[in-house]
Order: structure tokens, then sequence, then C-alpha cells
């Protein structure tokens, strides 16, 4: 039997999740994830934090569209904040003038050494020419995040159906039909929020690809000494994102800021540079590093111009996509989750968003023909 809705939502990362909350509030609407964990993929595997100056402009708009949802979520949303202090510091090395003043010119504020040692005690600042802080970036919740949007989502009841691998989507008559590994759907909108598989989605439903390109990012997590108060350190990143390293848990986590073009899959960490990641951690903080306690990658996934495909597609009626968030979709996704569902409406923008410089054009699925 197939079960009709008014849209099916294809992925139930955090782009899914938070655009079936959004969906659900007028349409009935149907999440279909193919993992039996929805968070599985990229979303259970970034690095959590919400930085409003990181991006290309579309994305600091967005982010910061989204900044009063973060804030001051919806009632019943969570039951702790979604955001932490956390700061991040940029530090920068003879040759990163160029970054130290665009970072200045982002509103990164110059840190005196002196300071930036009280903040990271064991940070070496010999070598240096300087260090930065943005105090606006902030630690993400992403499992309250994701969870609430879910949750979000049921209660205006819509169904999120876990290990669920769509494996078919035919357009028959006004309607998608989709054929999953756990049953068929039909629906006249379908919204592809298949993160690194997006591209293939639209291959089973006969739209032309975007051009979407997973990169990987690996990571690492290191045990500190006991001593150590981590948890009051910023984000710490080598000028022109070459590592960084941030508080997880009261631990570390150290990352080559690898981009990696690779196909989709079920990604693992890239253990060569994560050595060398550890080792400009070494020469930043003076410690050896003698053990990992877990390694791990994750796809960032991007179109060829940077910024996220959110529309109609033009070719294939009723095809929506939300894809290409590159290393941003979990700070970006309140913004874009209430773009999606105007859109899918057939409205403009909120002003609200559109009044950060969030404009249709640049999101559209369009603009891979120009
Ligand atoms: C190391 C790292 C650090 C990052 N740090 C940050 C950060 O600090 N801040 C930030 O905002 N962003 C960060 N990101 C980016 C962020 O994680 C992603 O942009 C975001 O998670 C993308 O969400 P998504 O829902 O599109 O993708 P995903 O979470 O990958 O979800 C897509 C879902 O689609 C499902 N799917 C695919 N094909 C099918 C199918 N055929 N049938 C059914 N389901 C299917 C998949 O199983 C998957 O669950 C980071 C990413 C990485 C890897």
């Amino acid at each position: 039997m197939t079960n009709s809705c008014d849209v099916i939502v294809i992925g139930g990362g955090i782009a899914g999740a938070s655009a079936g909350a959004e969906l659900s509030r007028d349409l009935k609407t149907v999440i279909v994830e193919r993992e039996d964990q929805p968070g599985y993929h990229s979303t259970g595997r970034s690095a959590a934090t919400f930085v409003p100056s990181y991006g290309p402009p579309a994305i600091m708009a967005l982010t910061r569209a989204g900044g009063a949802f973060f804030r001051n979520p919806p009632d019943g949303f969570c039951d702790t904040a979604l955001l932490a202090p956390r700061g991040e510091m940029m530090i920068a090395g003879p040759g990163d003038e160029q970054h130290v003043a665009d970072a200045r010119k982002l509103g990164l504020r110059d840190l005196p050494f002196e300071e930036a040692r009280r903040r990271v005690p064991p940070l070496r600042t010999d070598g240096l020419i300087a260090t930065l802080i943005d105090e606006a970036a902030q630690d993400i919740d992403v499992d309250l995040l994701h969870r609430g949007f879910l949750r979000q989502a049921r209660r205006k009841g819509a169904d999120v159906v876990t290990s669920a691998e769509v494996v078919m989507i035919e357009r028959q008559g006004g309607n998608w039909r989709v054929e999953t590994t756990a049953g068929h759907w039909q629906a006249p909108v379908v919204v592809n929020a298949a993160g690194a598989w997006a591209d293939v989605i639209a291959g089973l439903a006969g739209a032309r690809p975007q051009g979407i390109t997973p990169k990987r990012r690996s990571a690492a997590l290191i045990p500190v000494p006991e001593d150590w108060d981590v948890m009051s350190w910023p984000l710490v990143l080598g000028a022109g994102e070459t590592f960084y390293f941030k508080p997880m848990g009261g631990k570390l986590m150290v990352s080559p800021a690898d981009a990696t073009p690779v196909e989709p899959h079920d990604a693992w960490a890239d253990d060569m540079l994560i050595a060398e990641a550890i080792e400009k951690f070494q020469n930043t903080t003076g410690f050896e590093v003698t053990r990992l306690d877990s390694t791990w990658g994750g796809l960032r996934c991007f179109a060829p111009d940077g910024n996220p495909v959110v529309g109609f597609d033009p070719e294939a009626d009723g095809f929506f996509w939300l894809a290409g968030q590159g290393g941003y979709g979990i700070q970006t996704s309140p913004a874009l989750s209430r773009v999606t569902a105007a859109l899918v409406a057939g409205a403009e923008i909120p002003e609200e968003i559109a009044a950060f410089g969030v404009d249709r054009v640049s999101l559209s699925p369009a603009r891979r023909h120009g």
C-alpha cells in the first residue's frame, strides 16, 4: 500500500529534521532516513560550533538569521540552552598577514599574546605574528538541537521513519512515488535533504545533479593532562584554517581541517592528516600526544560555488533541493528550514530572515545553469 502525504523529506540529519519540523506545521510530512540513527552521518560528526563570521556571505547571513532561534528556541523545544560560550582564537604566523587583515575586517579582535596565553596556558606564542579572538563563536549542543527538531516534527504529526532507504523515486501524475526499504509513500513534493547523497537522490528522481561534492574532514579526540582546564579554552584555529583544536567533553578535538573530495560514503579519518594535525598541535602547545582516544571522519558537502542549494528544481516538478550546507549545516539549520518551508509553500523568504541578507537567488538550484 502507498501512503499519501503532502511532502516527503529524504534524510533525517539536521537538514531533514529541521525542515520536517517547519514543514509539518502546515503539511502532512514524512521524513525517511536510511540509518536507524538519524544523526549517524555528518550531523553526528561535526565540531558543534556556531561561528557567525565563518563562511561565504550567504552562509554568514543564514547563520546570523538563525541566531535568535538558537538564543531563544520555541517553547518545549529543549530543556537546556542550545548555545554555550566558547570563543574562537585564530593564531597567525609569518605569511599569514592577509588572513589577519581579513579576520580583522570580519570583526575579530587582536588579543595580546599575554592574554592569549592566559586563555590557553600552554600556547606557544614565540613565532606567532598575531592572535585574534572572535567572542561570538559558541558551542552548539547538536544532539539537543537535532532531537528538538525531530520532536517538534513528530508533535506536529510528521512520521519519522528510520531504516528506510530510498531505492526508487518516480513521478506519477502530479505525485512523486518514493519507494523505500520500509514502505512506499507518495506526495506532490519531495525534499532532498540527503547530505552527501543529494546528487544520488536526484539521479533516482531523474533530476540533473548539482555537483554537490562531499569533502572529508578528519578529527581525533585526545586526552589532556588533568591540570589543564580545557573546557574554559576557546577553539584555537590556525590562520587560513590549517588545523584546529577545541574542547569537547573534557578532552580536545584536534582536526587537520582537511577538505578532500570523496564519493559519498560512511566516512572515516585520514590517519596521515591526523598525524600532521597532532604535530601542529604539539608544536603549538609543547604537549606530547601519546595516544588518541578516538578518531572519526565526516563529510562536508559543497556545491561548486560554495553556497547551499535550496529551492525547487526548475526542471523537475515538485523536486526541492536542501543540500550543499558545507561545514555550516548545523549553524544554518534554523534559518534554512524556515526558508525551505516558505519556498515549498510558494511564499517568499520570511522578512525576518531576508533582513539579514538571505536571498533566494544565491541559494537557487537554477544557478547550476548559469
Ligand atoms: C568534522 C566536521 C565538522 C563540522 N563542524 C561543523 C560546525 O562546527 N558547525 C556547523 O554548523 N556545521 C559543521 N559541520 C557540517 C555539518 O555537520 C553538516 O553541514 C550537516 O550535518 C549536514 O546535515 P545534513 O542533514 O545535510 O547531512 P547528514 O547529517 O549527513 O544527513 C543526511 C541523511 O540522509 C540520509 N540518506 C542518504 N541517502 C539516503 C537514502 N537513499 N534514503 C534515505 N536516507 C538517505 C543519510 O543516511 C543521512 O542520515 C561539520 C562537519 C564535519 C564533517
